[in-house]
């Protein structure tokens, strides 16, 4: 029988690359997104071309209502995920802390924070060996950010990747015993369409003189990271951050 995962922000970046990923070992995939269609389309032919099947969702995961229809959907059409990512991130324009209102605080917060703990929350009631499922892993797409702090860039968003990590010592700690296994990764500076909403699309190639490999890494190579820590190969793996950061 083949494995269910779910990828929140399945349609663009690192999420569409792990989406890709697991379509091409095997998996059944249900990605969400929150605005761009066609992208998230894209994802769903390519998944669909490797044999497997695909559903995107468009679903906000800071929005406890979306979560619940998001995994309902997942569930109702492919079954019940063995594998959450939990990618959905955001930061906002470049800027130092005393620039930064409560609003964008929120926003930050609420999608990578909130948004985290609900889609978890919610593969942990499924999977949890002690609440009647089978078992399952989840990782957390951290950032390097959380180690580093984004001085002049975004000390919000690097926070709440520190939030992130946090959570995932803690409920790897609470599910251990109960067939859950959950990890991170914290990649470094990737090539995605992330960097344009700080306000610098090319941030990539300022940065990586900086970067110990000197090179920006790509989507897929966050994705092989994370579907190895989802595998078997990392069973008795949990807790655990993997840097794909160049060493930087
Ligand atoms: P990206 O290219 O901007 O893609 C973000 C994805 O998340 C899109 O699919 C987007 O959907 C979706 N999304 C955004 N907000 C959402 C929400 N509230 N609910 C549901 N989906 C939402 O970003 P990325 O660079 O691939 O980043 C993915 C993750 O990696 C994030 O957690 C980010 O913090 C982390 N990360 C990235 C880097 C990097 O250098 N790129 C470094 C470290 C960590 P739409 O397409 O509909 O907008």
């Amino acid at each position: 029988m083949s494995k269910v995962i779910l990828i929140t922000g399945g349609s663009r970046g690192i999420g569409a690359a792990t989406a890709r990923a697991a379509g091409q070992r095997g998996y059944d995939v249900c990605i969400s997104y929150r605005r761009d269609e066609p992208s998230a389309e894209r994802v769903l032919e390519d998944i669909r071309g490797y044999g497997r099947r695909a559903l995107a969702v468009r679903a906000d995961v800071a929005e406890e209502v979306d979560v619940l229809r998001l995994f309902a959907e997942c569930e109702q059409h492919l079954g019940t995920p063995q594998a959450l990512v939990n990618n959905a991130g955001v930061l906002e324009r470049q800027s130092r802390l005393e620039d930064m209102d409560a609003g964008r605080l929120q926003r930050v917060f609420n999608v990578n924070v909130i948004g985290t703990l609900l889609c978890a929350r919610e593969a942990v009631r499924r999977m949890s060996t002690a609440l009647g499922g089978d078992g399952g892993a989840i990782v957390n797409v951290s950032s390097r950010a959380a180690c580093l702090g984004s001085p002049d860039e975004y000390v919000d968003y690097a926070a709440s990747k520190g939030a992130v990590d946090t959570l995932t010592v803690g409920l790897a700690k609470e599910v251990g015993g109960t067939g859950i296994r959950v990890n991170a990764v914290r990649p470094g500076v990737i090539y995605t369409d992330i960097h344009a909403s700080g306000g610098e699309p090319d941030r990539v190639e300022r940065v990586k003189s900086g970067v110990p490999m000197r090179r920006g890494g790509s989507a897929e190579e966050v994705a092989r990271a994370i579907l190895w820590l989802l595998s078997d190969e990392a069973s008795y793996t949990t807790g655990s951050f993997i840097e794909v950061s160049g060493g930087r």
